[in-house]
């Protein structure tokens, strides 16, 4: 717990939220500044910046809930899918530093754009260096 990381706060209830889910290990709200109707954001209780930061079982229980939301977000705003992605670190967007997953619900025609979307320039990369770099993902 970190007393001045904002979700935290949501945590502890210091400071209000939407919630719509809860267990012992979870809490999922709806974001302030929703990019869709029931844009939610879905947090561990404890504080950990980074996915990696998760023990394996607050991985399990984060992604979970995820699972068990996607089907009640969608349907209280009559969405047709949504993308679900987590900005990790700074260079990746994240501005809490309380890991969190968005769960945006789409809707066909919403003018949206893919996941793809968010990376800068495209690389061109060579055969060679796609297996290198499969092969150091492979051995981390
Ligand atoms: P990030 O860029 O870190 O992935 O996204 C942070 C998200 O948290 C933003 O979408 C922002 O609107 C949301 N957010 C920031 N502060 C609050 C808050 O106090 N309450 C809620 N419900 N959402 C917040
Ligand atoms: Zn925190």
């Amino acid at each position: 717990m970190s007393d001045s990381c904002v979700f935290c706060r949501i945590v502890d209830g210091d400071l209000p939220s939407r919630t719509v889910y809860e267990d012992d290990d979870v809490l999922a709200f709806l974001d302030a500044n929703p990019l869709a109707p029931g844009h939610t954001l879905v947090v561990p209780k404890a504080h950990h910046r980074r996915l990696r930061e998760l023990s394996e079982e607050e991985s399990a229980a984060l992604f979970a809930a995820v699972h068990e939301l996607m089907e009640p977000i969608e349907a209280a705003v009559d969405a047709d899918g949504s993308n679900v992605g987590i900005n990790d670190g700074p260079a990746a967007g994240q501005e809490v530093p309380h890991l969190h997953v968005h769960v945006v619900p789409r809707f066909r025609d919403d003018g949206g754009r893919p996941i793809h979307a968010v990376a800068g320039e495209v690389p061109d990369l060579a055969d060679d260096e796609l297996d290198e770099i499969a092969a150091a993902i492979g051995e981390t």
